[in-house]
């Protein structure tokens, strides 16, 4: 009997394994996309002058085919999991030379629908006018074998009419920071768009000023597949505002409230749409304060409506803890500070709620503002209950605003990490996390407690854990669960750069790997120091917005 169960156990094992294998696409011509995609009832310009810069009126989209990359192409990584959990391919198609012209702009599905989307912003405080889609487009529509709606764009395939004065390129460095930074952020616990797929020319250039020094380089072209359920931004809203396109407005909203929030009906649709676009950002910018991450760019163009994180650039998770970090070179005003996110989506979401007026009535409106009025302290709820939870706690109580602040002091005080700090905090017993001499094999926390509040500060800690009656396995299981070891500091991405640079994919294909599992050690990772302390080469490492 027990033999017997072992059995249908290894049959059942091997079914299950042959089952999923058989259910995904092995050859790209069986791959098909939704035909029309959902996106075709809306408007789509056709302006066959398609990679001339032009305002573009009275549309959401404009119909634009790609201009693939030329030259001798090269895989430079996929992800696994997003090719074959969203677009239900098998991993192996990566490598096949039908996905790489895919990637590159040069094989189309059928069923697809390529358009690129027209969209305003502001940018930096100021009102930009059209910014919209300049090197990216959207492919059409799968449906996957689960039933989901997914959008494949490619990044980086081309000029369009809203390139104005770029080249609709991307280059091999930001690619893979925005690659791997997808993938990890997905495994992080924080909505995003995802990315599938890198691949880069040999002989494509591209001249770009990395550092803005004035000494432009030739560097080769890449092309990432990003997905999303839509790629519709705050900045889809805003230009048709500003364009008094009142009527397409209502439109598009009435389409994105229908296709991606199916669950909200009646009257006052619009309030109850607004209210969601904004705590969805709100809760997704919880979880970047949760794990230091640092967008870098939060224009109202780079916030989708779906709260999810978008178009990574010069992001920067922290290493050591610092409020005011900016890992973006060109804000030279602190703009987009990591203690600023939260303030700043707000400040968006209502330039968002402005440009949505036209279709609002006064009563709406007034509905309008009392969200608004409430997002500053639901935010900040957000924010204090994830850092409880990275200290193992999962209520809220007078006095932790005070236990929370006074680590994060003492954290920028002693330039301790953001990240080891809070795992590390996890992995040593509660009795010994106050005494200095018993915190030398953890790095981080050897820093922290040099701080000469440090003891008082964990005896509070103790006694909050107490009266909570968290009990020391509760407080490291919760703990280890919240608080990665690994996260994509801008020095490992540096080096992968490096190496991909040099045709060596190795590294980056391994960051894949390694951010699967963010939580869990990884030997390959801690031969390469990715949880020891950063070195020195990489302290104030910054991003420009050349891409
Ligand atoms: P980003 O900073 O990447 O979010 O881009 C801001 C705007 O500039 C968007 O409208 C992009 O499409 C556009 N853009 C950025 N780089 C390029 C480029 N190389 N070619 C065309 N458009 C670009
Ligand atoms: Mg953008």
């Amino acid at each position: 009997m027990r033999r017997s169960l072992f059995v249908t156990a290894a049959l059942y094992k091997q079914y299950g394994e042959m089952s999923t294998a058989t259910a995904k696409i092995v050859n790209l011509n069986d791959w098909k996309f939704k035909h029309p995609p959902s996106y075709a009832k809306l408007p789509i310009d056709d302006n066959p002058e398609y990679n001339v810069p032009v305002a573009v009126k009275n549309a959401v989209f404009s119909k634009v085919p790609t201009e693939p990359l030329t030259g001798k192409l090269r895989l430079v990584c996929a992800s696994e999991n997003a090719l074959s959990d969203i677009l239900d391919l098998d991993p192996k198609v990566a490598g096949t030379e039908e996905f790489i012209d895919f990637v590159a702009g040069k094989h189309a599905v059928e069923g697809g629908l390529t358009v690129c989307h027209r969209y305003g912003g502001h940018q930096f405080g100021f009102w930009s006018d059209q910014l919209g889609d300049g090197r990216a487009h959207i492919l059409g529509e799968y449906v996957n074998s689960k039933g989901e709606s997914w959008q494949p764009q490619l990044k980086g395939s081309g000029e369009t009419p809203y390139s104005r004065f770029g080249d609709g390129r991307t280059v091999l460095r930001s690619s893979l920071r925005e690659m791997v930074a997808s993938e990890a952020c997905y495994h992080l616990g924080i909505p995003t768009t995802r990315a599938g797929a890198l691949v880069v020319s040999d002989d494509h250039k591209v001249w770009r000023d990395k550092t803005y020094s004035g000494h432009a380089r030739p560097e080769r072209a890449a092309v990432v597949l990003r997905l999303a359920p839509a790629w519709y931004r705050l900045g889809s809203l805003e230009i048709l505002q500003r364009r008094q396109e009142v009527d397409l407005m209502r439109r598009l909203v009435d389409f994105i409230v229908e296709h991606h929030f199916p669950h909200i009906t009646g009257e006052d649709k619009y309030v109850k749409w607004f209210s969601e676009v904004a705590h969805r950002n709100l809760d997704m910018v919880a979880t970047w304060q949760g794990v230091g991450f640092t967008h870098g760019v939060l224009n109202t163009d780079n916030i989708s409506v779906l709260g999810l994180t978008i178009d990574y650039g010069p992001y920067g998770f922290l290493d050591h803890y610092y409020g005011s970090y900016v890992p973006n070179s060109s804000d030279d005003m602190a703009r987009y500070a990591f203690d600023k996110q939260p303030q700043i989506v707000i400040w968006n979401l209502q330039k968002f709620a402005e440009a949505l007026a036209p279709i609002l009535t006064d009563e709406q409106t007034e509905s309008i503002k009392e969200i608004i009025a409430g997002l500053e302290d639901y935010v900040g709820d957000k924010i204090l209950h994830t850092y409880l939870r990275k200290l193992g706690l999962t209520d809220t109580r007078a006095g932790d605003v005070k236990l929370v602040g006074e680590l994060m002091i003492m954290m920028q005080q002693t330039t301790s990490d953001f990240t080891a700090t809070f795992r590390q905090m996890g992995e040593v017993d509660i009795s010994d996390l106050g005494d200095s001499s018993a915190l030398e094999s953890k790095w981080s926390l050897a820093k922290i407690s040099q701080a000469k509040e440090w003891g008082s500060w964990v005896d509070k800690y103790r006694r909050r854990l107490t009266d909570a009656a968290v009990n020391e396995e509760q407080r490291c299981t919760t703990m280890s669960k919240v608080n990665p070891v690994y996260v994509p500091r801008n020095w490992i991405l540096q080096e992968a750069i490096a190496d991909a640079e040099n045709n060596d994919f190795t590294k980056v294909r391994l960051l894949l790997k390694i951010f699967e599992r963010p939580y869990e050690i990884n030997d390959e990772a801690e031969k390469l120091g990715y949880s020891a302390q950063p070195p020195s080469w990489s302290y104030g490492l910054k991003l420009s917005c050349s891409s």
